[in-house]
Parts: C-alpha cells; sequence; structure tokens
C-alpha cells in the first residue's frame, strides 16, 4: 500500500461543455475549418469545443491588428487612457476569477485553489502594466552643445504575436499582453489548444472595459497552421512565445524570413543547491514545492537538487517523507495541492525517464508510477525521487516536465557551480545556506535569468524574467518586459540657426 496523501473524487455536476470561438475586430468568428475538443485530464470528459483555426483565420486576424495599428485607434491614446482601460480589466478579471478558474481546472487538470490564485494573480499584472503605461518615457541628452539637443523616443513596436501553453494559461497570457497593451501595440493572441478557454473569456472582459475593436485579436488551434502563421507573417512587427525549446526555434526560424523581433520563454532545467549549513528544514519544504507544484509541469520547476554530500541521505530522506504528505488528487477539491498530467502522452514521456533513469542505474526512492485517483481517470503520476543520478543520464539533463525529483551531490562550491552550469538550459537556480558569501558567490556564478537565495519561485510583477542559454531571448515582466515591445528612436534637433553650411560658397 502506497504511503501517500490521496484525495479522492468529490461528487460534484460539471458544467456544460465550453464552446469557444475566434475573437477577430471584435466579434466572435468561428471559421469553417472544424473543432478541437478538450477532454479534462482529471475527469476523463468533454469539457470545451473550440475553433480549429485555418491560416486563412490567421491572416484575417493579423490584418485587423494591422489595422487597428496603423490608424493609432490605441497607440495614439494618451498613457492615461490606455491606463484607465487596462485597469478596468484588471477589475474584471477578479469579479470573473471563479468561471475562470473553474474551467482553467478542468482545461489543465491544476488544483482550483492555485487557478484562483493564478487569475487574480494575473489581475495584479495588469495593474502594474497600466502603472507602466503612465511612466513610460525615453531619454533626454541635454549637453551636446549650446545648439543641440536631443531626445530618444519610445513608441509601440507594432503588431505583436503572441503564442502560448498550456500550464499556466491565463497567468503567461498576462505577463505579455497587458505590457504589449501599455506600450500601445495591438495583439493576435494564439493559445495553447489544450487550454483555450479563459483567453477567450478575457476577449469578453477586454470589450467590456472599452478596448477598441482589433487592438486584441485571437485566433485558436494547433501550432501548425496558425501559430506558424503568426510567426512569419511579415504584417507582424514581433512575436512573443513561450513553451517548448524545440518550438522556439522554429518560430525563431520562421520569424527570421522577415527579420521581427523574437522574444522567447522557453524550458529550464533548474537546480537547487543545499549546503549542509542551510535552514534544512525550509529547503526542503521549498524543494517539495519546488518539484510538484503544477504537477511539476512548470517551465521553473526545481527539478534537480545538488545536496551537499555530507547531508544528502538524511535531506533526501526528509524530501520522501515530506513529498508523502503532499495532498496530490482531484484538483476541483480545495484540499488539493497537486492535480492531473496535461495528457496520456505526457504521462508516458514522464514514466519513460523513469524507467530509462532506472536501467541506467538510477535508484527510484520513492514513486516511478502512474497514481491511482479514486472516482477519477488515469492521468496522475505519483510523486517521485530518484537519487544515484549521474550528471549524463537524461533525466539530470532534460525537462522531464513531471513530478520527479533527480538527486545529484557536491563537495565544493566550484562542484556544484560547474553541474549547475553544465546544462543546456539557464532560466533559474537557488541556494541554501546561512552564509551570505556562499550565496553572493553562488548567485555571480550561475548561469540563470533568475537567482533565488533561500527561497524558491516567488515573483513580483515588478521584478523581471527570463532565460539565458537555451531557455530563450529576452524579458518579461518588470519595466524590461516593457521595454521589450517598444521601438527606440533618435531625434536630434538644432536649436538656432548656428551651423556653418557644409558648401563652401564658389570663389
Ligand atoms: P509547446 O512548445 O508545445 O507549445 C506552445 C505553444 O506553441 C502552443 O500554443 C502551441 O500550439 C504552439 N505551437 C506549436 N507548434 C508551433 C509552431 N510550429 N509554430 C508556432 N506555434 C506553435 O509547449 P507546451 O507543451 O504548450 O508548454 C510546455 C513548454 O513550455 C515547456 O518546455 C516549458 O518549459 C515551457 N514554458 C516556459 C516558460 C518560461 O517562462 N520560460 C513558462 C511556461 C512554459
Amino acid at each position: 500500500m502506497l504511503d501517500l496523501t490521496i484525495i479522492p473524487a468529490l461528487a460534484v455536476t460539471l458544467p456544460e461543455v465550453r464552446v469557444n470561438r475566434h475573437w477577430i475586430d471584435g466579434a466572435s468568428a468561428s471559421g469553417d475549418t472544424g473543432w478541437i475538443e478538450r477532454t479534462s485530464p482529471s475527469h476523463g470528459v468533454v469539457v470545451s469545443r473550440s475553433a480549429a483555426g485555418s491560416a486563412q483565420d490567421a491572416q484575417t486576424a493579423i490584418a485587423a491588428a494591422r489595422a487597428a495599428f496603423d490608424d493609432g485607434r490605441w497607440s495614439q491614446l494618451s498613457g492615461k487612457a490606455r491606463a484607465t482601460v487596462l485597469l478596468k480589466v484588471a477589475d474584471l478579471i477578479e469579479a470573473n476569477a471563479d468561471r475562470m478558474a473553474l474551467i482553467e481546472t478542468l482545461e489543465s487538470g491544476k488544483p482550483i485553489t492555485q487557478a484562483r490564485g493564478e487569475i487574480s494573480g494575473a489581475a495584479d499584472l495588469w495593474r502594474y502594466a497600466a502603472s507602466l503605461a503612465r511612466t513610460l518615457h525615453g531619454d533626454s541628452h541635454n549637453s551636446l552643445g549650446q545648439d543641440m539637443l536631443a531626445v530618444v523616443l519610445k513608441e509601440p513596436i507594432g503588431v505583436v504575436s503572441i503564442i502560448t501553453p498550456w500550464n499556466f494559461p491565463f497567468w503567461i497570457l498576462s505577463q505579455k499582453l497587458p505590457f504589449a497593451l501599455a506600450a500601445g501595440c495591438t495583439c493576435v493572441v494564439k493559445p495553447s489548444e489544450l487550454t483555450p478557454s479563459t483567453t477567450v473569456m478575457l476577449a469578453e472582459l477586454l470589450a467590456e472595459a472599452g478596448l477598441p475593436a482589433g487592438v486584441v485579436n485571437i485566433v485558436l488551434g494547433h501550432g501548425q497552421p496558425v501559430g506558424a502563421t503568426l510567426a512569419s507573417d511579415p504584417r507582424v512587427d514581433m512575436v512573443t512565445f513561450t513553451g517548448s525549446t524545440a518550438v522556439g526555434r522554429g518560430i525563431a526560424a520562421a520569424a527570421s524570413s522577415t527579420l521581427k523581433k523574437v522574444a522567447l520563454e522557453l524550458g529550464g532545467k533548474n537546480p537547487q543547491v543545499i549546503f549542509p549549513d542551510a535552514d534544512l528544514e525550509s529547503a526542503a519544504d521549498a524543494v517539495v514545492f519546488g518539484v510538484y507544484f503544477n504537477v511539476g509541469q512548470c517551465c521553473n520547476s526545481g527539478s534537480r537538487i545538488i545536496v551537499h554530500e555530507e547531508i544528502a541521505e538524511a535531506f533526501t530522506a526528509r524530501v520522501v517523507e515530506l513529498s508523502q504528505q503532499v495532498a496530490f488528487g482531484d484538483p476541483l477539491d480545495p484540499a488539493t495541492q497537486v492535480g492531473a498530467i496535461v495528457s496520456p502522452e505526457h504521462g508516458q514521456r514522464i514514466d519513460a525517464y523513469v524507467t530509462a533513469a532506472r536501467k541506467a542505474g538510477a535508484n527510484v526512492a520513492m514513486g516511478g508510477a502512474a497514481l491511482t485517483v479514486p472516482g477519477l481517470g488515469p492521468q496522475f503520476y505519483q510523486p517521485t525521487v530518484v537519487t544515484g543520478v549521474t550528471p549524463d543520464m537524461a533525466i539530470a539533463r532534460e525537462e522531464v516536465f513531471g513530478p520527479v525529483l533527480t538527486v545529484l551531490t557536491f563537495r565544493t562550491l566550484d562542484e556544484a557551480l560547474h553541474l549547475v552550469n553544465d546544462a543546456d538550459y539557464g532560466l533559474s537556480a537557488g541556494v541554501w545556506s546561512e552564509n551570505i558569501h556562499t550565496c553572493l558567490a553562488f548567485a555571480r556564478g550561475a548561469q540563470a535569468g533568475t537567482v533565488w537565495t533561500n527561497t524558491w519561485m516567488d515573483g513580483f510583477p515588478e521584478v523581471t524574467f527570463g532565460g539565458v542559454k537555451q531557455s530563450g531571448l529576452g524579458r518579461e515582466i518588470g519595466r524590461q518586459g516593457l521595454d521589450e515591445f517598444m521601438e527606440t528612436k533618435s531625434l536630434v534637433m538644432r536649436i538656432g540657426r548656428t551651423r556653418a553650411p557644409w558648401v563652401r560658397p564658389r570663389s
């Protein structure tokens, strides 16, 4: 008998199947190329049916965004006017958080309390972006000489394609869209075909908040052809993408034909390094949170820990003990902390990593198999801890994207940093030590977009986020997140008619 904490199915009636259509030029549109049904990963029944867009649907949406940008209906409004709309959207998101969270949970398999937290938290991203809309400014040069003055202007980059994944559908959309809108851009959004509903619900809220038609357009469907069209169409000025590194590479290649700007938020294989002098109880709790949050289907998943060899055995034992107390099960039950795996294929991929590690000589200290939740479908996976891992194993190098922790050991800071940096990815990294010098030396040496010291996965709208190496290009949120959606124009001005003529009069 497994010693785990499992929350069985609640007896509830699920809502009616939701129907999603594209949103183009301020109106709902179906297209005529069929529908995509989404089966809930936890409950095994169809929960939404969404239009399967064509290249033509994507082109119509791009044309609407292009026209809306070029006539200035949004880009030429004052920052105050744009902020007013963004603030109204934030209020509407909060007012609709419960119904949005319910469909997000049914489509993604994530716990309802987490979905509610993400949607309410996203409202704060919209509020922060509103503050940037009012304070965005360029630069001035007033020391170029008596007769010269230059200003560096910030202008919206233009039409932005936004392509999002299934793991944090509404949160990731809100890391991009309000910032693009604050800058004055117009957008075409393609949500993941697995989790489109909250993006479509947002369209209704944008209209209610007074956003002019055509400023935000949504096209539903698969990466091919919808995403690919958004990445390559010459009328698009920038594409911002969050998803897998493989698809990100393809998007950069597609965008290169017209040299549009590309921002990419990709995968990670994020390490937490634990020194013997750390607050080990807090570290163990953060490790468990870091690996099981969103069933490990998280770009920031703390999927590998690198533990000092003196404490490795006792620390791993404590992690296993805590893992047994994490509540896996029905995502609709507010007591649940970890829900379902997004698709059966993905569940098989996770299991294949664990099987390969076992074959390569690693030890599965806990889990390593599917999890049965009474009353629900088969798409759950046990909390899994794999020890005896060597740095060359696939499970130590690749993004498993599941509730699977790998444990490596080290002796010195240099050795730990070598293990941290010996990776294709560079999204985030963490260090646990009570010694400030250890933490700072680690923070300087780690190749990562974010370094957490004595904490994991804390984030704020003010603090920018992104990856190095194959984890991405560019930054989101914070002031830098706004900057990504702006072009820079230098304006150089002469004061008075003081310039000596270049053409010399004929003598
Ligand atoms: P994915 O790359 O399969 O899909 C992401 C989006 O791209 C979807 O909307 C999909 O339809 C679209 N797409 C697929 N093929 C395309 C193509 N050829 N052209 C254009 N668009 C295409 O990723 P996923 O499985 O939805 O999400 C999981 C991945 O996302 C993981 O690798 C994870 O690490 C990454 N992720 C990164 C961050 C971050 O901030 N760095 C955040 C969340 C997720």
